[in-house]
């Protein structure tokens, strides 16, 4: 077990990854923003959104004291929006209850919300040096094909299994000053050697005992979940367009896109007149369909069917939870991606202007 963490971490002072922005670094705002940033993201694509969260938010304090608002809308695009508002609200807890302290054991912090027992271990190594274990997504794939375990890692006794193994090989007593570089290192090989299509296997440290190596098991593991086809899900987005401005209307706090500006959206079966008549108090000119656009959630797949409308006039009916914007400014609004690729498609490329030649067609 020690010669596990020993070529781990001798690998990892050699070949590992060093510069990224949150290494280098013990605090712990800094690490758990970047822990965060990472579940479900990919390195290259979080560098620009941590850099600019931490150029507007350096600290728990001015995480705490910002509207939510602000925090969607520097999380906008990078998705899985809930991680945002469970950072917006772990701070102001810390400030409420830990004074601004960052809280230093895992058992503690893994109590804040948006936080489990993995991103938890991860923090407590990298701010405070304690040795946990860490099993993140990385990680299940090189447990899982180093030691030939069969079966869905995130089923709970295969994810027990790996849990033993995962404290069983931490560094010992000797190695525990190591603990940080032995962690880089198990998200380090997970991420550019034991990848999960094609991995370097060849210069990997523990190709020697690698079981998925040496039984030629390396495609079958880890074992996929067996999933159902999603469902797929339609619904209407409108576009409505009045001096120059668009309509944005503010998301329920809960739900999909939770918090989020948002274009008013109806069921495919409702009428776009009667419903801006209705319930946003407007009149509008017929609607001109725009090509529909695909998004895919977790748990469903949604169709959008955009809709183009001129407001003729409006009604002394104001709509709660709407503004009108024009279609630049609406993009430094905390929006979701599908409604960032619309204004940028219909308003916001070259040599488009607020009369889209699409719609301008269209309408002829
Ligand atoms: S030998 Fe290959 S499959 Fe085994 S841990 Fe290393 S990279 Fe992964």
């Amino acid at each position: 077990m020690a010669a596990f963490a020993t070529q781990l971490i001798q690998w990892q002072q050699k070949n590992g990854r060093h510069h990224l922005p949150w290494q280098g670094t013990r605090d712990p705002y800094a690490i758990w923003l970047s822990e965060i940033m990472l579940q479900q993201t990919q390195v290259n694509t979080v560098i620009p959104y941590y850099d600019r969260f931490m150029q507007s938010f350096p600290n728990i304090q001015s995480l705490a004291q910002a509207p939510l608002d602000a925090v969607l809308a520097l999380w906008s695009g990078l998705g899985y929006y809930s991680r945002a508002r469970n950072l917006h609200q772990a701070a102001c807890m810390i400030m409420q209850d830990y004074q601004g302290n960052f809280p230093q054991t895992r058992s503690l912090i893994q109590q804040l919300p948006g936080i489990g027992r993995s991103t938890a271990a991860a923090i407590a190594v990298f701010a405070y040096g304690k040795c946990e274990a860490i099993l993140d997504g990385n990680v299940k794939r090189v447990f899982t094909r180093y030691f030939g375990i069969p079966g869905y890692p995130g089923e709970s006794k295969i994810q027990t299994l790996l849990w033993r193994k995962t404290e069983e090989h931490l560094p010992g007593s000797n190695q525990k000053h190591h603990i940080e570089t032995y962690t880089q290192a198990l998200m380090d090989l997970g991420a550019i050697i034991c990848t999960r299509r094609k991995p370097i296997c060849t210069t990997c440290p523990l190709q020697k005992n690698c079981v998925a190596f040496n039984d030629n098991r390396i495609e079958q593991l880890p074992t996929p979940k067996i999933r159902k086809p999603l469902p797929q899900k339609e619904a209407i987005f409108l576009i409505l367009l009045q001096h120059q401005k668009i309509l944005l209307e503010k998301r329920p706090s809960t739900g999909i896109w939770g918090g989020l500006w948002s274009l008013p959206e109806l069921e495919v079966d409702e009428n776009a007149s009667t419903y801006c008549r209705q319930y946003l108090g407007i009149h509008v000119n017929l609607p001109t369909s725009l090509p529909s656009l695909d998004h895919q959630f977790t748990h469903f797949k949604l169709r959008i069917h955009p809709q183009f409308l001129q407001v003729v006039s409006q009604s002394m009916i104001k709509a709660p939870q709407t503004t009108w914007v024009k279609p630049h400014d609406a993009l430094k609004y905390a929006i979701p991606t599908p409604v960032r690729k619309l204004l940028e498609k219909h308003f916001l490329t070259d040599n488009v202007t607020l009369n889209h030649p699409i719609i301008d067609k269209n309408n002829a």
